[in-house]
């Protein structure tokens, strides 16, 4: 039986001159000839180094005997902290194969940055040996063994063929590779004895420039033989069971480091007491500023008592979705009590605020509608406009002209302007007044997300429509129950048939189990409290003119009319670094980095509760005020 190799070259026309933009080769069985084929030209049409000019597509014939079949070289990772410590490991590996001049050979690397091919460089003369100087030496007809077509191109596994069949030639005593993917910096250094070592930085980020050299150890009379079989003996490389299992994890491994590395890696910090003003974590008390408990709910006493007794006559699971098995009364009382909060005609309650953003974005809109969305909305919003496949056009934070520029650009059936009420990372409120009146003018849905102004903005914490003491509604009024209210969910408010389209048509809503009776209870007690206690609203309004107040003081440049005060940093590691100085001085304030935020706008984002001290705050600002002067 014959397998066939297919080899693609796409190219480029510039001045007469073919210029090459991208290439694969596979070797396979007759049945998979179309199939891939079809996937080689899709791979040429569609490259991002651009669209080819030339496509050549060349099937060739080979027969078993002329194949050669070969173990794939066991595979080790070493990680290292800078292309700079990565070349000394080469280095190091150079010497572990008796290589004695390798300073020498590392620095020929400069002279294949332009060419396609490899570098053939013969490690005691430091003679260059391929033949065409200026394209390199390519080795070819080589693959997996996996002759079934598998269409996606795996860079790893292309290398590691490759790198198997070069150990593998006459009188070459090892390679070295550096990617010429400017986003790459993973490299290998590859040799019968050692293995394909992966060393994990060979060169700095960003930098589009790699090359390979094939390190040859022989009489200069042989050479012929060594370029013949890189070119043209054929080569099957059987993967042992380990690879897959190595390759697979990769990319996380790969990911985690590089987080690490940018200072964006995150960790989970243990608290040992209730979210409170004051909390435990690490054995040590700390003042909270991180939390959105901003009306203290979270570990209310009568909270507590109420749900004791729910949890008695009800227990603590719902069951199943709220369509399946029955609907506690539980889930009608609360969102009864929401639509007369917000004074709507109902409402509908999901299991988190991130899932009714999700969820009402896709159950309304779809790919033949249009959505207008803040440029600094919620991460559920933006994930919402992508679960829906509507197109999203986004305008400048809180910009209403240049939300009108966009929306008198564009024309549609059906479309939505939605932006956060009080904007999660910035604090700052969204011009209510003027988004309505834009819907209106256009006849636009308006949807607002009341994560952070319900509880806090509004003479009785009613939110933006109360702030801003107006008579229209956004058509769909969005919340979550975790934030002021204290308990845990999320909801939506609005006229009576777009609820009941909802119930009827929100995957979100539809195959997903209720929020426990347990959830559902603190929530009815949290909201009846706001209500009943408009005082615990006014101590934090207080707290927040306060704050403004000695914040102004000690000139820190941050004013808010919300709970919310951001500290923009820019810098991650800088910002990890002040939030880590105020935990030791025991305060709990959180480092916002990408992708909360926009890279470089990394932050401390301040919020306030009820039960502050005015001595909480003004400790905090001296602090505060302290460290940010040690940094700059
Ligand atoms: C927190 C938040 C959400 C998500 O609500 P959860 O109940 O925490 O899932 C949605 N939108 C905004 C603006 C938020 O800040």
């Amino acid at each position: 039986m014959s397998l066939y190799c297919i080899k693609m070259r796409a190219s480029v026309l510039k001045n007469d001159e073919n210029i090459h933009i991208s290439g694969a080769e596979k070797i396979i069985n007759m049945e998979y000839i179309a199939k891939c084929s079809q996937n080689l030209i899709n791979r040429a049409l569609f490259h991002a180094n651009g669209k080819p000019d030339f496509i050549n597509l060349k099937i060739e014939e080979i027969s078993n005997e002329k194949i050669k079949k070969l173990k794939s070289l066991p595979i080790t990772t070493i990680s290292v902290k800078s292309p700079k410590e990565g070349v000394k490991k080469v280095d190091e590996l150079l010497k572990n194969i008796g290589i004695k001049n390798s300073k020498k050979i590392l620095d020929k690397f400069k002279e294949t940055y332009q060419m396609r091919g490899a570098m053939l460089l013969d490690i005691n003369t430091l003679q260059r040996l391929e033949p065409d100087f200026k394209r390199g030496l390519r080795a070819t007809y080589m693959d997996n063994s996996k002759i079934e077509f598998n269409p996606t191109k795996n860079h790893f596994h292309e290398a590691l063929v490759l790198a198997t069949k070069v150990a593998n030639a006459p009188n070459i005593v090892g390679e070295i590779c550096i990617s010429d993917d400017k986003d790459y910096q993973i490299g290998y250094f590859a040799s019968k004895k050692t293995g394909y070592v992966r060393i994990t930085k060979l060169k700095e980020k960003g930098y589009e420039f790699g090359g390979r050299i094939f390190l040859y150890d022989g009489d200069i009379k042989d050479v012929n033989k060594t370029i013949e079989y890189l070119e043209k003996q054929c080569v099957i490389v059987e993967e042992c069971n380990d690879l897959e299992k190595h390759s697979k994890w990769n990319f996380i491994e790969d990911e985690l480091e590089n987080l690490k590395n940018k200072k964006l890696y995150r960790n989970l910090l243990e608290v040992e007491s209730p979210i409170n003003t004051r909390v435990i974590c690490n054995s040590k008390e700390l003042l909270m500023f991180a939390s959105n408990n901003y009306l203290n709910l979270a570990n209310d006493e009568e909270i507590k008592e109420f749900v004791t007794q729910i949890i008695k006559n009800y227990g603590t699971g719902s069951g199943a979705s709220r369509l399946i098995c029955g609907n506690f009364k539980l889930n009608n009382q609360l969102e009864k009590a929401l639509a007369s909060f917000k004074n709507t005609e109902a409402s509908l309650v999901f299991n988190s605020g991130y899932v009714a953003n999700l969820t009402i974005l896709s159950t309304l809109f779809d790919e033949n509608d249009v959505i207008f969305s803040d440029e600094l909305n919620h991460a559920s919003i933006i994930d919402g406009c992508h679960l829906s496949k509507a197109h999203t056009i986004i305008y400048k934070h809180n910009d209403m002209q240049d939300l009108e520029n966009k929306i008198k650009s564009v024309s549609f059936k059906k479309a939505v302007i939605v932006s956060d009420a009080v904007f999660s990372m910035d604090g700052d409120i969204v011009n209510l007044p003027e988004l309505l009146k834009l819907a209106q003018k256009y006849n636009l849905f308006s949807m607002v997300d009341e994560a952070h102004s319900t509880g806090v903005i509004g003479k009785v914490g009613k939110g933006i429509v109360e702030y801003f003491n107006i008579k229209d509604t956004p058509d769909i009024l969005m919340g979550t129950l975790s934030k002021a209210i204290g308990a845990e969910g999320g909801f939506v408010c609005g006229k009576k048939i777009l609820i009941e389209y909802l119930k009827n048509k929100a995957r979100g809503f539809i195959f997903s189990t209720a929020l426990s009776p347990v959830t559902i209870a603190s929530a009815i007690k949290g909201l009846d409290i706001i209500q009943k206690q408009p005082q615990r609203i006014l101590k934090l309004q207080e707290n927040i003119k306060y704050f403004n107040k000695i914040l102004k003081e000690f000139n820190i440049k941050a004013q808010s009319e919300t709970a919310i005060f951001p500290i923009i940093i820019g810098n991650e590691a800088k910002t990890l670094k002040i939030s880590e100085q105020l935990f030791d001085k025991g305060y709990f304030i959180s480092a916002i980095r990408y992708p909360t935020v926009e890279k470089g706008q990394a932050r401390l984002r301040i919020t306030l509760n009820a039960n502050h001290k005015k001595s909480d705050l003004k400790n905090l600002v001296k602090d505060l005020s302290i460290i940010l002067k040690e940094t700059k």
